[in-house]
């Protein structure tokens, strides 16, 4: 089966979040799984400048916008021991800049980066010697590919045969434009309506994808359970429910390489389930001396990992510290970078309690890794959370994750009940309503737990042999595609 994988972001080229972690590692598991797999993002300066073995194919073209013909000139990587072509669309105008998206605001040109990108990704395809079974398409970014594919490319012999796919990984972010955008896809008006692009009379990037592809997934079958209503569908559950037949759910998968203790050079002693013990010490030491501590003290640690957004429930923990940092219970460590305000209330909690929390702001992979393999207990207390990430590192680190009850945190954290303890499936905490006092209460169960070593032993045990490998998730992708190739495309 020959796949195109279409995404903005993708480890190692480029990152914001999790979606660049599944558009790195899932092109690799369905190669493992038979499929020729070529990958095309934006080549962003971030990208270049990482010294990966990317060069020019000498393939360029003119790429239709609007009234205008901007260049797309193709570069490729193929990376060491990988398996997946990697084709990178450049064009300085758009993508020579310092941030993905933008900063604290978006680029105001964001429509038309990504109109470019969707545009210069499917004439890419076209121009590609075998056609292509499935073009698989992530987030609001890639959300006109399916229509280009339908609309202007159907008679496309390297295309035209193909199922599209597109892949929700957050609702929150749908590509939101101005109507007069419109102008700048090549589409006609008439598909600028209700019932396919538009949006409460502005152009919608991810619904376009959302109506115009065969298959939809969304990142875990709770997630998209609650986007078929509201609030997680965001305006769009309607069409959500409504194409409920074609919609799966499918918990991503982690890096088992980059996210191993056994082999993580990010920490001090590598570890697995029989040393996890010592392992976390040494974490431990070498987190309290990168903290400016001159030792570790001896209480469980209890760290946040992530974006400081609404979404990530950052408010949550910033009270969680305030009650709980005097009764000294724990020691805190919280690394993230995002919403200012949010930045400012953890430096001042920080400030409050010196010695026993610890606040970094910035975006620091080793970081992260060293924080998991310290910590005791990893906080996911997120208003919503499509699958996420952090719990599942959290596990295979031996760390408990304590989360509320939402979306694919739901799918991935069985809450340590008398049944799940005694059945050896507990592997977290969940708490439901979203405010302080319930994840407080959590908290307080993880660290009562925490004091009964056998017990937490247990836990760590049954979390860090739960496979959250990408050979799973890759299995259920290509179940998707086959299913969809299996059927007629849709009208
Ligand atoms: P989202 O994609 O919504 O941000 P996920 O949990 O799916 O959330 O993925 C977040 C990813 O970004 C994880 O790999 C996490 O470790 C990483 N991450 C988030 N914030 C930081 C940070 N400040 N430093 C290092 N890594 C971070």
């Amino acid at each position: 089966m020959r796949v195109l994988e279409v995404a903005s972001e993708a480890v190692p080229f480029a990152k914001t979040g999790g979606l660049a972690d599944v558009a790195g590692a899932l092109p690799e598991a369905l190669a493992r799984l038979g499929c020729e797999v070529t990958l095309v993002l934006p080549a962003y300066r971030e990208a270049l400048a990482k010294g990966l073995p990317i060069e020019p194919t000498g393939l360029e073209f003119e790429v239709p916008l609007g009234t205008r013909r901007p260049v797309a000139r193709i570069l490729r990587c193929r990376l060491p021991g990988s398996a997946v072509t990697t084709l990178l669309v450049a064009n300085d105008e758009f993508f020579d800049r310092q941030a993905l998206y933008g900063g604290a605001e978006d680029y105001p040109d964001n429509a038309q980066r990504f109109i470019f990108f969707s545009r210069a990704a499917i004439e890419l395809a076209c121009r590609q010697a075998a056609p292509f079974d499935i073009i698989h398409c992530h987030d609001w970014q890639t959300g006109l590919v399916p229509a280009y594919q339908k609309i202007l490319y159907h008679a496309a012999p390297a295309v035209a045969r193909a199922r599209t796919v597109m892949t929700i990984h957050n609702m929150a972010y749908q590509g939101l434009f101005w109507h007069w955008d419109m102008l700048l896809t090549g589409l006609d008006w008439r598909y600028f309506n209700w019932q396919q692009m538009e949006f409460h009379q502005q152009l919608n990037l991810l619904k376009t994808g959302l109506v115009f592809a065969d298959a939809l997934t969304t990142v875990s079958p709770t997630y998209a359970r609650e986007i078929q209503q509201a609030p997680g569908g965001r305006g769009l559950e309607g069409l959500l429910a409504a194409r409920a037949a074609t919609l799966s759910g499918i918990v991503n998968g982690i890096d088992t390489t980059a996210w191993n203790p056994a082999t993580d050079p990010h920490i001090p002693r590598p570890y697995g389930e029989q040393d996890v013990g010592e392992g976390k010490y040494a974490a431990r030491v070498a987190l309290a001396a990168r903290l400016g501590h001159a030792a570790p003290d001896a209480r469980p640690l209890v760290a946040f990992v992530g974006r400081l957004a609404e979404q990530k429930g950052v408010d949550l923990v910033v009270e969680l510290i305030g009650r709980m940092a005097g009764t000294g219970r724990a020691h805190f460590v919280v690394l993230g970078t995002g919403d200012p305000a949010a930045e400012e209330s953890l430096r001042r909690v920080a400030a409050a309690f010196p010695g026993t929390v610890d606040v970094v702001i910035g975006f620091d992979e080793g970081l992260a890794h060293l924080v998991q393999a310290a910590a005791d207990i990893v906080l996911v207390p997120s208003r919503f959370e499509p699958c996420g990430l952090t719990q599942l590192y959290a596990q295979r680190y031996g760390a408990i994750p304590v989360v509320r009850a939402t979306g694919g945190l739901v799918d991935t954290v069985v809450d340590a009940t008398p049944e799940a303890i005694r059945e050896g499936r507990a592997t977290g905490f969940t708490f439901g309503a979203c405010e302080a006092g319930a994840l407080v209460h959590a908290v307080e169960r993880a660290l009562d737990a925490h004091a009964d070593r056998g017990l937490w032993l247990s836990f760590v045990a049954t979390a860090m042999r739960q496979d959250w490998s990408w050979d799973t998730s890759a299995r259920e992708y290509l179940r998707v595609f086959e299913r969809s190739l299996a059927f007629p495309p849709t009208a």
